[in-house]
């Protein structure tokens, strides 16, 4: 049986020490980001984590969901879990007070996220996709909609999914087919076929959202032609009360791999009613507008996996006893040391560990840049963080997500043959987190987001907004004896980076597929290097702690990561950069 603690010491760290968000308690919701609050937040959400979802995690991957004739029966103890998850108010922590909501910051949301994650990803993905749903509505929605839908969406009572993809349309969304016709009383009629839909039917909430995407008659061809429109599974009457089912049906689930308590739902709208979001054929760049805090969501997705899989990786490591240690035994009055004394089992379980510590530091720096941008009354402060959040968007959903399977990979290394066998949870985890490497934009299309549209905007402007302060801070520290071990490497990888966006710049002008080519590489090398850039500055907080001598083992245990990470992780990029720089010949000229 797998357990899980939910990394409270660390959030802390993040949240106080590293990026100290106390700092900003002038910008509006802020001001009650002090430990006075973040402390008994975390230690709330971290109990409903590791007490109410967590053990409902491996029962629901074996119960699995029941379709029946249109209806979804959820596994055993979710509708209660659910009905706690509203109670405590979880839902409502980030939404806007106007519509119920608590006006907190993202970044204060993101540690709940990610236990979620960790404790039961397949629950999770229900409130994950509500809070798309809300963002949706509340930044394009009419005031009439957002009274209406609002306020229950908030609280939880109702829940959200989003409704793009189509048996021909996955990622090239210009393709969907569904239809919206207009009616005299300014509703419209949402015909046609969607798949794939996560949470499209269940039995946890009173109401579901679905949020369409559909082309208007005569509207544009491909992405321009695509509007969002609003229809609930029960009709709303006019005094927020729920009326007459909707013309909209769950056909049928998917049998997937992982997920096994999530319900992946083919969805047919006959003539549904439902009401535009936005302006007409606005309905992608709505899309786009949520798009950030989605990708960013999913990449804390995998991290979640990433943590769990490490803590039960770490704890079984630390108990099998197999083999001696090649420099003598460690512990004679036992059969045998236990793996932790290997030096491969301790590669696997610092990689592990750079991962989970270094991408909940930038997961949790992207959520606040997030909210300075929409926030800080300082537009070149909010612009700053912008640029930042829309560089970082394809690295942070990729690089999570692609960790977080490798993690659970490397966790079932470390399990030996125990990781595959179903008792002992890791294969769960593979299992669970490997769709999120495809969802919400696969890694590859994230990698032609970064290389075809991050970079070239504004002549660098997004690169400045990571290369400019990574200098200056190899800069700082350049005669800092102390942070030389980590400001060194970081140095020249920065320097590798820098060669490999010219190199994209230059040869992806002359040859699209160099560029192409080269994305998925260039994206794994950038997100190398951002993760030693959180590493190094986790490791001058952690020096700097170090000398008031508190809490040594934690500080120490950072610096000892950050060590590993700049030496065994962070040469990745030579690799990457050697083999992108061949350019896009062996590719494009085999036969296929
Ligand atoms: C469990 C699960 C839950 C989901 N939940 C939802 C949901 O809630 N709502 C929703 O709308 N959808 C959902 N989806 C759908 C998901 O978002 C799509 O599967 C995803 O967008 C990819 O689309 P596709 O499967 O059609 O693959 P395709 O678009 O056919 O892509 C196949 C491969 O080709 C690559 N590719 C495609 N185009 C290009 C290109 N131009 N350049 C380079 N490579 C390219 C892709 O990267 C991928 O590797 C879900 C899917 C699953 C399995």
């Amino acid at each position: 049986m797998p357990n899980y603690k939910a990394p409270v010491r660390d959030f802390q760290f993040v949240l106080a020490e590293y990026l100290r968000i106390s700092q900003y308690s002038a910008v509006p919701g802020f001001e009650d980001s002090g430990e006075a609050l973040m402390n008994p937040v975390l230690e709330a959400a971290a109990q409903f984590c590791e007490e109410v979802l967590f053990p409902l995690n491996q029962k629901g991957d074996h119960e699995g969901l029941r379709y029946d004739n249109g209806t979804v029966h959820m596994p055993d103890g979710f509708k209660e879990a659910y009905k706690l998850y509203v109670e405590g108010g979880w839902p409502s922590f980030t939404c806007d007070t106007q519509y119920g909501g608590q006006g907190l910051p993202e970044v204060m949301n993101m540690p709940l996220m990610e236990m979620v994650c960790s404790a039961n990803l397949s629950f999770g993905l229900t409130p994950g996709l509500s809070h798309g749903a809300y963002n949706a509505i509340f930044l394009h929605g009419s005031d009439a909609l957002k009274a209406k839908y609002l306020p229950k969406l908030v609280s939880g009572v109702w829940s959200g999914v989003m409704c793009l993809t189509e048996p021909q349309a996955g990622t090239d969304l210009g393709l969907i087919r569904t239809k919206a016709e207009p009616d005299a009383d300014g509703s419209y009629r949402v015909t046609g076929n969607k798949i794939f839909i996560s949470s499209g039917e269940h039995e946890l909430t009173e109401n579901i959202l679905h949020l369409v995407l559909a082309r208007l008659p005569g509207a544009p061809e491909g992405t321009k032609g695509i509007s969002l429109f609003l229809c609930p599974k029960f009709l709303v009457n006019d005094d927020g009360s729920t009326g007459a089912r909707n013309s909209l049906t769950c056909t049928s689930i998917e049998h997937k791999m992982g997920l096994h308590a999530s319900p992946t739902c083919a969805m047919e709208y006959a003539a549904a009613t439902g009401w535009l979001v936005g302006e007409p054929h606005k309905g992608m760049r709505a899309m786009f507008t949520m798009m950030n805090a989605a990708r960013l969501y999913v990449g804390v997705q995998g991290l979640g996996i990433g943590e769990v899989a490490y803590q039960n990786a770490l704890g079984y490591a630390q108990e099998r006893l197999q083999s001696r240690a090649i420099t003598g035994a460690k512990f004679p009055e036992k059969p045998a040391d236990p793996l932790t004394v290997h030096a491969d089992v301790r590669r696997m379980l610092l990689t592990m560990r750079s991962f989970t510590e270094g991408g909940r530091a930038l997961a949790l720096e992207m959520a606040l840049k997030t909210d300075l941008a929409h926030r800080h009354p300082d537009a070149a402060v909010r612009q700053e963080a912008d640029d930042f959040v829309q560089l970082i968007t394809p690295i942070v959903k990729s690089y999570l997500t692609d960790g977080g399977f490798e993690v659970a990979s490397l966790a079932m290394q470390v399990y030996g043959g125990y990781g595959y066998i179903a008792e002992y949870g890791v294969e769960q985890y593979l299992r669970d987190v490997r769709i999120t490497m495809i969802y919400e934009g696969t890694n590859g299309v994230q990698a032609l987001d970064l290389v075809a549209r991050k970079l070239p905007q504004g002549t660098g402007k997004y690169l400045r907004s990571f290369f400019h302060p990574a200098v200056a801070f190899v800069e700082k520290h350049k005669d800092n004896a102390e942070m030389k071990e980590f400001v060194k490497p970081l140095a020249k990888h920065i320097e590798y980076l820098q060669q490999a966006t010219m190199w994209v710049g230059l040869n992806g002008f002359k040859n699209p597929d160099d560029a192409a080519g080269a994305a998925v590489e260039y994206q794994k090398m950038f997100s190398l290097v951002v993760l030693g850039y959180v590493w190094a500055r986790q490791a001058e907080v952690a020096l700097a702690k170090l000398k008031l001598g508190q809490d040594t083992a934690f500080y120490e245990s950072k610096l000892a990561t950050a060590r590993f990470t700049m030496q065994k992780i962070l040469p990745g990029t030579i690799s990457l950069l050697a083999s992108m720089t061949t350019g896009s010949k062996s590719l494009m000229q085999a036969p296929m």
